[in-house]
């Protein structure tokens, strides 16, 4: 079956998003625009995942994920089948932060969130930093975890594997490339990948329509990450 997902959304944590992407509304949106599936894929942390998950509860799929800025300035979203497998990759990662307090004045709040959407923390770091991690380390690192990595907004001039390393790697074992737009005259470069696209919402009105569609079998959190994984699930 077809479901329609956007699986790269921020939330009040990170700096650059609108301080109104709180749990309640992100799930609400998505649940407004006939979304099947999110991932709440914030800036290098996971904190308000686990309040998204309980705000949906059951009424959306939502997929454990977290955006990792890698020391070449790659963004990469990391994907898992549970809250535990993103929990532990994230006490791992936080050894690997720069110490580089934010300014909210000038970054914007890293707000953590309970299911009321209450502020019951902030991130003091600035989470848009790029850990001391390469590529390949993060990889493995998702990957001994179960999880998946998907190499983010290809199509962008900043921030991308292309823009930063020219290449997609073929000895990371990538199998899904997002893009921002579906353009085929650049998709076309890509063959031999699964093409995903997302709305890498900042603000609630970006959150995708019901535009991108992935076949699987079940409507499952397993079943995503294994068509992410490049198996067609039947
Ligand atoms: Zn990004
Ligand atoms: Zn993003």
């Amino acid at each position: 079956m077809k479901i329609a997902v956007d699986l790269h959304i921020h939330s009040a944590l990170s700096p650059c998003a609108d301080d109104d992407m709180t749990p309640n509304n992100i799930v609400n949106m998505a649940i407004l625009k006939g979304l099947d599936a999110i991932a709440v894929t914030d800036h290098n942390s996971c904190d308000n995942v686990q309040a998204v998950m309980n705000v949906a509860d059951g009424r959306i799929l939502v997929l454990p994920g977290m955006e990792v800025q890698t020391k070449e300035d790659v963004h990469l979203l990391c994907y898992f089948e549970d809250i535990e497998g993103l929990l532990d990759f994230d006490a791992c990662i936080r050894h690997f932060m720069p110490q580089v307090p934010n300014v909210p004045h000038l970054f914007g709040n890293q707000y953590i969130m309970d299911q009321n959407d209450q502020i019951i923390g902030e991130r003091k770091e600035l989470l848009l930093s790029s850990l001391d991690l390469s590529v390949e380390q993060i990889v493995q690192l998702v990957i001994q975890r179960g999880g998946v990595v998907v190499p983010a907004h290809i199509d962008r001039p900043s921030y991308s594997i292309i823009s930063q390393l020219g290449f997609i790697p073929p000895n990371l074992g990538f199998n899904v490339l997002e893009f921002l737009k579906f353009d085929t005259n650049y998709t076309i470069y890509y063959q031999g990948y699964k093409h995903i696209y997302s709305s890498d919402a900042h603000q609630l009105g970006q959150i995708l329509e019901r535009e991108m569609l992935i076949d699987i079998y079940n409507v499952s959190l397993t079943d995503i990450i294994q068509w992410l994984k490049g198996f067609t699930v039947i």
